[in-house]
């Protein structure tokens, strides 16, 4: 199939002739069509699978066909859980729509409002935002969603988990009931489906992926390590080849920056995205691993969240992640759009339990090889009654005290971080099964 078959407006197919992309990928094949036709969707697809653009050509479509309104309120409203990934929708919606007259602002929390409020007053077509700062908008009055055809709800399932279940579904009450909605998921949760039967109009469900599965492009490799050796192990990894790129995850932000710190001053160039980063430096780091002036980009889960980095050949889990999905969720930056890639983890015996957890969810096993000189002095346990870190040690995310997420702020500041923070808990949370039953 090719993209002139799908019937998309003749400036969206220069584009993506622009860029090379010839073929729709599956899932851009399956959504695109009845996303045309104006049907809701329920789309099953993880990152890496090209589903920004699944539901970005269908939007600039509709756009591109219908004119433009005289106010210039919003037409289309793209909520996504980070504020990375808000970045990532806007460069990829200016890309697909860099032949037609359409103009979009970017509404997200940890930078001033001010720059929002007035691109919101000029006025335009399209929003992607996270949604803590739409509701600030919205209590505000400085954003007016009456206009809103169509919705997206990218990486739904993340949203639920940090915590954004309020604020969606006040979003879903203050926009038009006449509009489209098309709903992306990597995992189809109890919760999708419900928030899906009551907001969204006999959805067309759409999976090309079986949910929690991932790219059979990826391989997956562990080295056992004592935890007392795993920075130089991960140094000595990182030198094998000092010019390729490798996204390395650390479960902690205190983690992330010490990480940081003993890499720079072992001579790698290297830079964190987590979320005590102010957004202007959470920004350059990334802008300086993509243009390969970093070459080892140090993250937590929640920072990493959806972000795009072409042709990543490596993802390194310094440390495991205590709950399994997000193991799919970190790996998912590699191996994309056809590429091969590698997913190492560097697990020590602590960690044996969080290995099961993996291996069990992607039903497969991963080779366990030993690395000389820096073979553990214990071997790794991998039944289900494994050990597991012991929660709250090491710089590990603390529980939130105070307010509920999502009670009114009087200053109207954003709630992104607090969706990080919102998340920690509910992982925590979530760690305090019992092992046997893991
Ligand atoms: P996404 O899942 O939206 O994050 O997309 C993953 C990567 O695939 C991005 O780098 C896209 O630019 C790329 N991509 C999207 N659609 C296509 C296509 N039809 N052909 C080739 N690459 C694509």
């Amino acid at each position: 199939m090719s993209f002139d078959s799908l019937g998309l407006a003749p400036a969206l197919l220069r584009a993506l002739a622009d860029y090379g992309y010839t073929q729709p990928t599956p899932i851009q094949s399956a959504a695109i069509p009845p996303a045309l036709e104006g049907h809701d969707l329920l789309a099953a697809a993880q990152t890496g699978t090209g589903k920004t653009a699944a539901f970005a050509l269908p939007l600039l479509h509709k756009l591109s066909s219908s004119g433009q309104t005289m106010t210039r309120r919003p037409r289309a409203l793209v909520l996504t859980p980070t504020r990375e990934l808000a970045a990532q929708v806007h460069e990829n919606l200016r890309d697909y729509g860099k032949h037609m007259h359409v103009s979009a602002a970017t509404i997200f929390g940890g930078v001033s409002m001010g720059p929002q409020i007035n691109a919101l007053r000029r006025g335009v077509d399209i929003v992607i935002a996270t949604p803590g700062r739409l509701i600030d908008h919205m209590q505000q009055r400085t954003l007016d969603l009456s206009a809103v055809e169509t919705l997206v709800l990218d990486e739904a399932d993340r949203m639920l988990d940090m915590g954004f279940l309020p604020a969606l579904k006040r979003i879903l009450q203050s926009v038009p009931k006449k509009r489209q909605t098309l709903l992306f998921s990597a995992t189809f949760a109890p919760a999708i489906k419900t928030l899906a039967l009551e907001f969204m109009h006999n959805p067309r469900e759409i999976s090309v992926s079986a949910p929690n599965t991932v790219t059979t492009l990826v391989s997956h490799q562990v080295h056992p390590v004592d935890v007392s050796r795993k920075r130089d192990l991960l140094l000595h990894v990182l030198s094998q080849d000092s010019r390729r790129q490798s996204l390395v995850f650390s479960r902690t932000k205190h983690g992330a920056d010490k990480l940081v710190t003993y890499l720079n001053a072992s001579g790698m160039r290297t830079a964190a995205i987590h979320g005590n980063k102010s957004q202007n430096a959470r920004t350059r780091a990334l802008s300086d691993f993509k243009s390969a002036r970093v070459t080892v980009l140090v993250a937590t889960d929640i920072a990493a969240r959806g972000i795009d980095i072409e042709q990543l050949p490596m993802v390194i889990n310094f440390d495991l992640p205590s709950v399994a999905e997000d193991y799919v969720h970190r790996i998912g930056r590699t191996g994309r759009a056809g590429m091969e890639g590698l997913a190492l983890s560097l697990v020590s015996h602590d960690e044996s339990g969080l290995l099961h957890d993996i291996r069990k969810l992607l039903k497969q096993d991963i080779a366990i090889t030993p690395v000389a000189g820096f073979e553990p002095s214990a071997p790794l346990r991998l039944d289900a009654g494994a050990p597991r870190p012991k929660q709250g040690g090491g710089g590990q995310r603390q529980p939130r005290q105070g307010k509920p997420f999502n009670s009114p702020r009087p200053n109207g500041s954003s709630t992104q971080g607090r969706g990080e923070r919102a998340a920690g808990n509910q992982r925590r949370r979530s760690n305090h099964r019992p092992a046997a039953k893991a």
